[in-house]
């Protein structure tokens, strides 16, 4: 079995990554992915490698678990109908670090211009009132699209894909961006890192390849529990795992 674990495309350790690739739960040999995720989640504490709940510190310094998000799609429910047939509900194959996301079992291949196209992407619930599908840029320029920046929910410019499903297919021609990198958090963690919704901070991240990273917007939602996310693009280029902890610098 070739080892991926070095890559944050392919990190088990958030859910916001491997399961949203279509790679499917865990890459070790005979056992499930949950209870790969539930060992390393506990080497993990056990080593002192946390915290993934918590704002921890570093020389003084807030630290912010990252979560590295592969490509994935929201869907409304009307769409996922289109791809999946009536009456089709998602299926939840996995909860995600967020409290209200999971990814779903059902995935879709998508498809840009000049016939090319990427299978099995995940479709990340609940179901939206919009159509998105977040990308790399790496996954962009493979596509032949140009899916511009965007806060997620911003579908202004967007590019146009094709999503196929077993019960049909949809071509939407404002749905694909590359999101914005960002940090979710809890008011109380915006309030103890002097931040507020919408702001633009830094962080440093210290992976093989360390990397400040500037203009990470603030969204801030009681329900949810802090976390840094960044795609695959940036994650990699820091050599960073899903599961590390950011240093929190300051606005930027
Ligand atoms: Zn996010």
């Amino acid at each position: 079995m070739v080892n991926l674990k070095g890559l944050a495309s392919y990190c088990q350790e958030c859910g916001a990554c491997a399961s949203q690739a279509g790679i499917g739960p865990g890459t070790v040999a005979g056992l499930d992915g949950h209870v790969v995720d539930q060992i390393v989640e506990e080497v993990m504490r056990t080593l002192g490698k946390g915290p993934r709940d918590s704002c921890g510190e570093n020389n003084g310094k807030p630290l912010i678990p990252l979560g590295v998000s592969n490509r994935h799609i929201h869907l409304t429910a009307e769409t996922l109908v289109t791809l999946f047939g009536k009456g089709a509900v998602l299926e939840k194959y996995r909860q995600l670090y967020q409290p209200d996301d999971f990814a779903a079992k059902q995935t879709v291949t998508i498809v840009g211009s000049k016939m090319r196209s990427i299978q099995n992407v995940r479709i990340l619930g609940p179901l939206r009132k919009y159509d998105q599908v977040e990308l790399s840029t790496t996954d962009s320029v493979f596509l032949g699209i140009a899916a511009p920046v965007r806060d997620s929910g911003n579908l202004d410019g967007a590019a146009p894909l094709t999503l196929v499903g077993p019960a049909g297919s949809v071509y939407l021609p404002h749905c694909a961006i590359v999101a914005s990198r960002h940090i979710h958090m809890p008011g109380k963690d915006a309030e103890n890192l002097g931040v507020r919704a919408g702001d633009l901070c830094s962080v440093r991240l210290r992976g093989s390849k360390p990397t400040i990273f500037e203009n990470v917007l603030v969204r801030v939602n009681d329900s949810w529990k802090l976390q840094l996310h960044l795609d695959t693009d940036e994650a990699n280029a820091t050599g960073s795992l899903c599961g590390s902890n950011a240093e929190f610098l300051g606005k930027s």
